[in-house]
């Protein structure tokens, strides 16, 4: 049993990862490397090269018998450390237990609705999952993940017990995913569709950047799945923006315009599921 994950961050309230106010943990590592990501310092573990301590200005970074070590109490949140790294890392990652997280955030815990984990890829670590998710609902929150949809939730009642719901990414259609992610994930609209069938899957995602891949194959492929489940989810469709992207993969994508978006919400219309352009 290792109920311990590395955290790169959390953030004690916010607007956008679920619905109501919510706290963010941030996971470090995922098992997918989309050139679009936001977050591409929480893409892989640090291996404490200790290229990165060198430029911190506030002496915040060392190496310490091999390993590289963060003051967290003088560090002054600049980024300058993940804009060195160029393996897509963080030399703040801590590895964390469930308790460790919820006493970060126990002051805000009165008045938020829940807590949301994304990342990175939160299912890679699922023993952390299953703890904290239980933690939190039994102080009466709610326990939401955002994945990409790798994970077998079919066989892994214990997890979707405690997790009142996943947003889930969809990166393109099964044929172009590994173009996008890297990955081929066959199975993504299978979770999906076994999610939305009882009722957690609140929310689909889909990136869309026009000539990374076909969005409108992808979108009508999730809606035709995805229109007769027992509890449809709502599609967010979002719109590429190079804001807060700092890999080089990113120089390539473009932002796609208004009459490209209308014209995936129109495909979702047709299939009769809710969608929000983003
Ligand atoms: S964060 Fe990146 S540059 Fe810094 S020690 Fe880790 S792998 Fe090396
Ligand atoms: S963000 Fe990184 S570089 Fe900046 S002060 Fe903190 S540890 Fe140092």
């Amino acid at each position: 049993m290792n109920s311990i994950a590395p955290i790169n961050r959390i953030l004690k309230s916010g607007f956008v990862d679920g619905p109501g106010n919510r706290g963010v943990v941030f996971v470090q590592g995922c098992n997918f490397d989309c050139p679009y990501c936001h977050n591409p310092e929480t893409i892989s573990l640090c291996d404490d090269c200790g290229v990165c301590v060198s430029v911190c200005p506030a002496g915040a970074l060392s190496v310490c018998d091999g390993r590289v070590a963060w003051k967290q109490e003088i560090c002054s949140l600049c980024d300058a450390c993940i804009k060195r790294c160029s393996k897509n890392s963080s030399p703040r990652a801590r590895r964390m237990r469930p308790s460790q997280v919820l006493d970060v955030l126990a002051d805000t815990l009165v008045y938020i609705r829940g807590i949301t984990v994304s990342g990175g890829e939160c299912t890679l670590y699922p023993e952390f999952l299953r703890a904290l998710g239980a933690e939190v609902r039994a102080r009466g929150r709610t326990f939401l993940l955002d994945s990409n949809g790798s994970y077998d939730f079919a066989a892994d009642s214990a997890l979707l017990e405690v997790v009142d719901g996943v947003m889930l990414d969809i990166k393109a259609s099964a044929r172009e995913h590994p173009a996008v992610s890297g990955r081929a994930a066959p199975h993504v609209l299978d979770r999906a569709a076994f999610l939305a069938e009882r009722g957690k899957l609140p929310e689909v995602r889909t990136v869309v950047s026009p000539g990374l891949f076909d969005a409108a194959v992808a979108v009508e492929e999730v809606c035709r799945r995805l229109a007769k489940a027992a509890s449809p989810p709502r599609y967010k469709l979002i719109r590429y923006r190079p804001i807060g992207v700092r890999r080089a993969a990113a120089a390539r994508l473009r932002e796609p315009d208004e009459a490209h978006m209308r014209a995936l919400a129109e495909i979702c219309d047709a299939f009769g599921i809710q969608s929000v352009i983003a």
